[in-house]
């Protein structure tokens, strides 16, 4: 049985966008995938899928992963193959060559660099600006966008990156450089590693319409394998979260390369190569997922 496990960045070098607290280090990484690659065989998403069909085929193997397409993912990568591990990425095309930045990496960043008065204030100016839902009490900026309707979140990250006066998002990224471009991406899959889809533009699918999410899903893949000349099989929805069942079927039908859409849940075995588990935290906390989790889910 594969398990499938997931990342986001390390943030060593960008504490200020980290989604967690404290920001996962590359130690973290290393120390468990040295500990991982005693105990499994580290194989892509495409070689699980070859494997699925025969017996035992999948047997003491992990698929490592990766979202968002940071340059990060150059370091996992380095990691990964001093323990003969492979990666698979999942990347979004939007932010692929660092062409724009991704809606919850900009706020993330606001947020960091305003205080929680002016916070609320931003919240309060684009709440009447675009009649949103206000919250009563105070809430973050990252948790309030996640009530945004998604045709206005690239719009609202970017209202609210000018308001708080950083510069330009493309000045910022040509600085930073926070995402993988297409050279790095190139020489990853030569080196063996898979790509997979994350939309393009990550949003949440479950709030889209079929063109929407035909858009961002079936049609971003499709670019993604033309451009890379490598299979994309595999789908993830950002957040984990999928759309209606009939559309989730329907977008595979509509792409014959597409043979799995994925979302999370916390079972960390997917014998259909469709479930994956958050393992972006420390060392010790990721043994407790990885060793204890298991046996408590058996017994109760
Ligand atoms: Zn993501």
């Amino acid at each position: 049985m594969c398990k499938i496990i997931y990342y986001h960045g390390l943030y060593s070098s960008f504490p200020e966008l980290s989604f967690s607290d404290p920001a996962f280090t590359r130690q973290d990484f290393a120390r468990q995938v040295e500990l991982l690659s005693r105990r499994y065989e580290l194989i892509t998403l495409n070689e699980a899928l070859e494997r699925s069909n025969e017996k035992n085929g999948l047997k003491q193997t992990l698929c490592v992963t990766t979202d968002d397409g940071l340059a990060d993912n150059l370091v996992f990568a380095e990691i990964l193959d001093r323990c003969n591990g492979k990666l698979t990425l999942f990347l979004n095309n939007n932010f692929i060559d660092n062409q724009d930045m991704m809606w919850r990496n900009k706020i993330r960043y606001v947020e960091h660099h305003t205080d929680s008065y002016r916070q609320n204030r931003l919240i309060g100016q684009l709440a009447e600006t675009y009649q949103l839902w206000v919250p009563k009490s105070s809430l973050s900026l990252l948790n309030w966008s996640r009530t945004w309707p998604m045709a206005l979140k690239d719009h609202l990250a970017d209202r609210l990156w000018e308001e708080a006066g950083l510069g330009t998002v493309r000045e910022f990224l040509e600085r930073r450089k926070l995402y993988l471009n297409w050279t790095e991406i190139k020489e990853l899959t030569r080196q063996g590693h898979a790509i997979g889809g994350h939309t393009r533009s990550h949003p949440d699918c479950s709030l889209l319409s079929w063109e929407e999410l035909k858009a961002e899903t079936v049609d971003a893949v499709g670019e993604l394998r033309q451009r890379s000349g490598e299979p994309v099989h595999f789908l993830a929805y950002p957040f984990g979260i999928r759309p209606r069942s009939a559309w989730d079927r329907r977008l595979r039908a509509e792409n014959s390369g597409l043979k799995r859409t994925m979302g999370i849940a916390p079972s960390l075995q997917s014998p259909t190569l469709e479930e994956r588990e958050d393992m972006e935290k420390s060392f010790w906390k990721s043994m407790v997922y990885l060793y204890l989790m298991p046996v408590k889910r058996a017994l109760f």
